[in-house]
């Protein structure tokens, strides 16, 4: 199963990624982010991450 993987120490918490995600999958707060059960892995904000903090990854 394909998963989004998040690297807090790339990530400055900028935003852009959950305003590209068509889910609402993205819960940002100051110093946190959570890709929750919503995300589809469409792979709009790993695209669009600037710092390249998401990627994805493949689980079980
Ligand atoms: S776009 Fe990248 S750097 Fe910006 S909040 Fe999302 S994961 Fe963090
Ligand atoms: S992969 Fe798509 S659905 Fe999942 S969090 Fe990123 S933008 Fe949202």
């Amino acid at each position: 199963m394909k998963k989004i993987n998040y690297n807090r120490e790339l990530c400055d918490f900028c935003g852009t990624c959950v305003s590209v995600c068509p889910q609402d999958a993205i819960e940002l707060s100051e110093n946190n982010l959570e890709i929750t059960d919503k995300c589809t892995v469409c792979m709009n904000c790993v695209y669009i991450c600037p710092l390249r903090a998401l990627e994805v990854k493949n689980e079980g």
